[in-house]
């Protein structure tokens, strides 16, 4: 490349594009752009993004190079902000890929993507080097966020460099032309791993691979496949056997479990599939989508409307459902330990074979599981094929230190933060348990090293009890501690970028979070900006007769709210008979002495209480939110009346009181009104509350935006009744749409 000395002729320009542009195909894109345009300069990486130096042709100008940019770009790009400014004109000879330098400044990575459509053409193409090949990729798709060690994004950096590159993949890697041009994880069948099927009970090799592993799974057989971010327990469906079997080995009588199906058409035959969620089933993240049902497949979600599906997204998965339409494909974890990433832990004692390779994960992921809201996603859970895409902060607040933020204790994640963004982890899941403990602790030190990030100030929550807070007490490092339920509105503050110094009501509704005075909160209003909250209205108190025991069984908080209405000539409701007289009377006498039964405003606690009056919860739970979603999925949309509300005192923290609620409830369920028919009065109810306190604070503090969040905000019927009620008084309304509002977001 020659130089000339810098003439003043105009035209050259500096463009840099800010985001997830390393390791996507980004600059062999900017070079064959530039090729197409005849433009000269060069491109290289610059930690954050990319830098271009570009002295336009005489074709076309700077401003179709840039729309180009924008509207061309390779899937995986994920542009921030470009930003130009005019350069010195250095009459280049040529356009040219500019080695990078490792620097100071945040490099982000992409995520993990699904199989594109040229590697999925090509892999079912019998001409093809690469037909039926299970690890075929290119610069557009495949693995990424799993499999990287070190940053910047390099084979060698990655679990792939145990493989050696034949001929053959190196002159696709080295060229510029080519859809596989530094595709770090390049591989075919001559060069890259391999997969091994194995008698799970001895360890045994068998011969035949995918094919005969399919016959396995049609054969009533569990199957333990690795995949992207772990290994998933694989069955037919359709086989209750089976079924019943992988429900015993996972432990989960009801638990939701996850399908895997070969195309839409598949999936249309059992449940509904709109715009918007044929949009995610198709996405190149292809999450777990949760789809109306319309025909059940018994045992796979049980009592509930919604069924999760996801499309195939790596070829392995492709050439597993070449031949079959439908499998179960749930996350290998034993009950409350991390999706297995090695054979090694334990997924032996899960399956009859394993279906493995040689490929090592380097980073678990679960699946996404997400829902659509008036056409918007609405996160259960976010892992693979959205981690750890940056969030900017907003420019007030930055600040020049590197921060760790720990979250709560269930649903955990952690972030990290350094120069303005925030990359938050994969679920982790409860770190109660002491297996995922570990898991936090490994992702912890592989963020920090991935990133970069040395920790100056280390965030948990205010919990004094959480293993966040004892991580942080015991770091040695300046810890800071914010109250729950006003991290859920930070949260949303900063996906949404509100501005700084704006006020917002955060209805802030979830189970328990650790309240400033030290009591269970749940059902909270809070105003807030970046900097503090003020409690202005919360659910009034019940009893939590057993304490951590009135989560798990339903009918101690229908008792506590019965109590709460009625004080002690409780009425007779049918499902309470279910549960023991004695154990009845005793739980009552708890409450009424006071003892083992704190106060809480759980907004969770209340759902419990009212599924299991309607009888649609089980007297004991299996999984969290158990009796709340059997409460949602009861109620039909269309239904208008609601019950009474209170909202008592004149001070803040007003009150929300349902004792009125209970009252009209038990009298509805004493005259036989249905289920279904309750169920959409009382979250038409809720609703309410959030519309009847919004405007009192509207009238007292001036607000006229409102952050739904918290657990509860999972609820679609709550939610989008909610979002109407507040949009019909002219509210502006937030919600998570790219993080879960469960406490994923916390950290
Ligand atoms: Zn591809
Ligand atoms: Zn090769
Ligand atoms: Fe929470």
């Amino acid at each position: 490349m020659t130089e000339k000395k810098p003439k003043s002729k105009p035209g050259a320009v500096l463009i840099t594009a800010f985001g997830v542009v390393q390791g996507v195909g980004f600059r062999p894109f900017i070079f064959r752009l530039a090729q197409k345009f005849g433009c000269r300069g060069w491109v290289k990486n610059i930690g954050y993004g990319v830098q271009i130096h570009l002295e336009p042709g005489k074709k076309t100008g700077l401003r179709l190079f840039l729309r180009a940019l924008r509207e061309e770009k390779p899937p995986l790009a994920m542009i921030e902000e470009v930003k130009v400014r005019p350069a010195s004109f250095r009459g280049y000879k040529d356009f040219r890929i500019r080695k990078s330098k490792e620097g100071e400044s945040f490099v982000f990575i992409s995520p993990d993507i699904s199989t594109c459509p040229n590697c999925r053409q090509e892999i079912m193409d019998r001409r093809e080097r690469r037909f039926h090949y299970p690890f075929t990729n290119c610069t557009d798709c495949g693995p990424r966020y799993t499999i990287v060690r070190s940053l910047p994004y390099d084979r060698a950096k990655t679990t792939m460099s145990w493989f050696r590159m034949c001929d053959a993949c190196r002159s696709e890697y080295e060229n510029p032309l080519d859809r596989r041009y530094h595709a770090q994880p390049i591989a075919c069948p001559a060069c890259g791993p391999s997969i091994t099927l194995k008698e799970a009970r001895t360890g045994k090799k068998i011969r035949g691979g995918i094919s005969e592993a399919v016959s396995f799974i049609k054969k009533g057989k569990i199957l333990a496949v690795k995949g992207l971010g772990g290994f998933h327990l694989v069955c037919d469906p359709h086989n209750e056997k089976a079924l019943r079997r992988l429900r015993r080995v996972k432990q989960r009588d009801r638990k939701p479990l996850a399908l895997m199906a070969r195309d839409l058409a598949t999936i249309r035959k059992f449940a509904h599939i709109g715009v918007a969620q044929r949009r995610e089933l198709l996405s190149a993240s292809r999450p777990i989508v949760l789809l109306r049902k319309k025909r059940d497949i018994p045992g796979i979600a049980p009592y509930l409307d919604e069924i999760g599906f996801m499309l195939p997204y790596t070829p392995l998965h492709h050439l597993l459902l070449e031949d079959l339409d439908l499998i179960v494909a749930t996350s290998s974890n034993k009950k409350d330990a991390p999706i297995a990433k090695d054979e090694k832990e334990g997924v032996d004692k899960l399956c009859d074979y394993i279906l493995t390779h040689n490929r090592p994960i380097q980073t678990r992921a679960d699946d996404s599981v997400l829902k659509v809201e008036a056409g918007r996603t609405l996160f259960l859970r976010r892992a693979r094929g959205f981690v750890p895409y940056p969030q900017r902060v907003p420019p007030d607040l930055e600040t020049p230190q590197h921060i760790l933020a720990l979250g709560g204790e269930l649903k955990d994640t952690i972030s990290v933060y350094k120069n303005g963004y925030v990359v938050t982890s994969q679920f982790l899941g409860d770190l109660d348990e002491y297996e995922n403990y570990r898991y936090f602790e490994e992702t912890i030190s592989h963020l920090q090293q991935l990133f970069d990030v040395r920790p100056e100030v280390i965030v948990s929550d205010l919990h004094p009890n959480f293993h966040t807070t004892r991580y942080g007490q015991e770091s040695g490092l300046p810890h800071l501690q914010v109250q729950h339920h006003f991290a859920h509105v930070l949260a949303v503050l900063l996906e949404h970028q509100v501005p700084w110094g704006k006020k917002v009501l955060g209805v802030s509704w979830d189970g328990y979070g650790y309240g400033e005075d030290g009591s269970a909160w749940g059902g909270e209003f809070l105003l807030a900006d970046y900097l503090s909250f003020t409690r202005v209205a919360h659910f009034k108190q019940v009893p939590l007769p057993g304490g951590d025991l009135a989560a798990k069984q339903p009918w101690r908080m229908a008792l506590a709210y019965l109590r709460d209405s009625f004080g002690r000539s409780l009425p007779k409701i049918k499902a309470l008979e279910r549960i023991d007289k004695k154990k009845r009377n005793l739980v009552l006498k708890m409450m009424e002495a006071g003892l083992n039964a704190p106060l809480s405003s759980s907004c969770g606690r209340l759902f419990d209480a009212v599924s299991f009056l309607t009888g649609l919860a089980p007297s004991e739970v299996e999984f969290e939110a158990e009796a709340p979603m059997r409460l949602e999925a009861a109620s039909p949309e269309k239904i208008r009346g609601s019950y009474g509300f209170a909202l008592l005192d004149n001070d803040i923290p007003w009150r929300v009181s349902f004792t009125q609620t209970i009252e009209e409830i038990t009298r509805d369920i004493k005259n036989g009104i249905s289920a279904p028919l309750i169920s959409a009065k009382f979250h038409n109810t809720l609703a309410r509350a959030v519309a009847s306190v919004a405007k009192k604070a509207k009238i007292q503090f001036g607000i006229n935006t409102i952050a739904l969040v918290g657990g509860v905000f999972l609820n679609r019927r709550l939610l989008s009744s909610a979002t109407a009620f507040l949009g019909r008084e002219g509210f502006e309304v937030l919600r998570p749409l790219k993080y879960s509002p469960n406490d994923e977001s916390i950290s």
